[in-house]
């Protein structure tokens, strides 16, 4: 079967190993927990073209992606790139973080995903910066890993143009 390496990249607590664990096992759960190391998830997906066995690599805090990113990017065939909406500040960290995926991998795929999408009431995405996103070719997906909004679409896009790119 065709496997690829993804990675999710983003600020520390904007819901990565929640959106995998809403996408591999369809659970959710309030309490937090760090993510220590690497970890890695395999799901199966089947797409038109083919079935697609997806290695996720979903890995700890910020500071520590700095120093391991050669590690954990290397062999990618792209990544899930998530901000938190309730908080712009991550937002800003996004684009660095682009920026260190395009110096190791070069240019693979990423889907941008806008996450807690089901907290409305604290949404700190303004129309301007969407418009910002929209003009440099970022298509945002707003998803919640807690009611599982467009988790699977997410991960099926950018599983579709990992195929397409290879
Ligand atoms: P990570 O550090 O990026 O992997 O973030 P986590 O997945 O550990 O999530 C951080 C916190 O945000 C946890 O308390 C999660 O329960 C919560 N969380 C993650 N995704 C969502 C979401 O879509 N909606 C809400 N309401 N909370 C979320």
């Amino acid at each position: 079967m065709i496997s690829r390496k993804i990675c999710m990249l983003g600020s520390f607590a904007v819901g990565k190993t929640s959106l995998v664990k809403r996408f591999v096992e369809s659970i959710f759960s309030e309490k937090y927990k760090t993510t220590i190391g690497v970890q890695i998830s395999k799901k199966v997906v089947t797409l038109t073209a083919a079935d697609v066995q997806l290695l996720i690599w979903d890995i700890e805090g910020a500071d520590d992606f700095i120093k391991m990113k050669t590690r954990y990017l290397s062999g990618a065939a792209g990544c899930i790139l998530v901000v938190d909406g309730t908080r712009p500040n991550t937002a800003k960290t996004a684009n660095e973080l682009v920026e260190l995926m395009q110096q190791e991998l070069g240019d693979k795929p990423f889907v941008f995903l806008i996450n807690k999408h089901d907290l409305l009431h604290e949404w700190r995405i303004d129309d301007a910066q969407l418009k910002l996103w929209q003009a440099n070719g970022w298509a945002p997906i707003f998803t919640s890993a807690k009611t599982g909004e467009n988790v699977e679409l997410a991960f099926h896009q950018l599983a579709e143009r990992t195929l397409k790119e290879s």
